[in-house]
């Protein structure tokens, strides 16, 4: 294998450089992932605008990769072996804390990077850390014991795998914690991946409405949500939504508010709350607004609504939606629009912004074109 590893570093604000790093020595409980997409989202837009940490990262938290060498006890221990494609979770847990043994190491501290400074996470874990490769835009990454890592189903390639996160999440997040299931009724605000791919959780789970919005500049969106199965699409600037939504169910609203909206600000919320059914809705919301000025918590208890929080994904959703990638079930191809090499990384991410290109959804870095 190379000696020398070549990585995009996120150095400031909008700022990528490229830096090699040493090969990371083996080990019996480690391996060496050869990096073959990394799926770029919302989250990296945001970061790469403000970085949360003042080191430097190299960025890439959604990563499919082949295991390129792994020691004798990572291959016991993760079932995985040299050559196969995996899809490596950005978490990496403790395994012996009270969330890790309920399954829920989403919640670890060890893995808590707002909260804690000593966490390790992909895409968010300082350069300057030994052995360096926490990050997913680069040609390798180092796997340590603790890595959570999936086997990729036979026939999906790594760009389609790639989308395997925000899938995940919407399994997370509508079936797991929002209980959608057959016969629910779901308002989904924003058509970007993550309302997309929502969409396509819904579906399959069994919903039997399904409205996606977005403003004008999500057009092309909304048709897409409509191909993978939404019932309506609804562009916000267009028409009244809460009107709308009325209308579409009669005056009765949603069983489910899911909010998947960037940047705006607390409408989203509030619209999904005047949407959702007369009593005992669900909303999940998302850590968007750090502050929300006269939140209406009386319509919230007197709606009785539950709030569920949008907090990454599990083993289980992980294993599940890949499942859904291999399905074939939906025309996934039109949520993976993109595909940029690791030299037009700044690009990349900008594109998922919507500042540089036109027409983008999802965006895969290869990191060796
Ligand atoms: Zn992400
Ligand atoms: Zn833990």
């Amino acid at each position: 294998m190379a000696k020398q590893v070549l990585a995009a570093v996120r150095t400031g604000v909008h700022q990528t450089e490229f830096r090699e790093y040493p090969m990371p020595q083996g080990s019996d409980d480690s391996a060496l992932l050869k990096m073959e997409a990394a799926g770029i989202c919302g989250t990296d837009v945001k970061f790469y605008a403000k970085p949360p940490i003042e080191e430097d990262v190299i960025m890439g938290h959604e990563n499919i990769g082949t295991i390129a060498e792994a020691g004798r006890q990572f291959v016991e221990r993760k079932g995985v072996k040299e050559g196969d494609l995996v899809f490596v979770e950005h978490y990496v847990p403790c395994f012996s804390c009270e969330w890790c043994h309920q399954g829920d190491y989403r919640l670890c501290a060890a893995t808590d990077w707002r909260k804690n400074p000593d966490a390790i996470r992909y895409g968010y874990t300082s350069a300057e850390r030994p052995p360096h490769l926490w990050g997913g835009f680069a040609q390798y990454m180092y796997l340590p014991w603790n890595a959570v890592v999936h086997k990729v189903p036979d026939g999906i390639s790594p760009e389609l795998a790639s989308v395997v996160t925000p899938m995940a999440n919407g399994i997370q997040w509508a079936l797991f914690d929002c209980e959608v299931g057959y016969d629910s009724r779901v308002l989904i605000q924003g058509p970007g991946q993550q309302g997309l791919s929502q969409t396509v959780a819904c579906k399959q789970a069994g919903a039997s409405l399904i409205i996606v919005t977005g403003t004008s500049k999500d057009k092309a969106r909304l048709e897409v949500a409509l191909k993978l199965g939404a019932d309506y699409a609804i562009n916000v600037e267009e028409e009244d939504a809460l009107e709308r939504i009325r209308e579409i169910t009669n005056g009765e609203g949603v069983d489910v508010a899911l909010d998947c909206t960037a940047g705006a600000g607390t409408v989203p919320v509030l619209l999904g709350i005047e949407a959702l059914k007369r009593k005992g809705g669900t909303l999940l919301v998302q850590g968007e607004v750090a502050k929300f000025p006269d939140f209406p918590l009386a319509q919230i208890t007197n709606k009785y609504i539950t709030i569920k929080c949008a907090r990454g994904h599990n083993f289980l959703s992980c294993e599940l939606a890949l499942k859904q990638l291999a399905s074939d079930r939906f025309p996934l191809d039109l949520i993976t629009t993109h595909r940029l090499g690791l030299k037009d990384t700044d690009l990349a991410i900008k594109s998922v912004g919507g500042t540089e290109a036109e027409g983008v959804i999802h965006v895969s870095l290869l990191p060796w074109q």
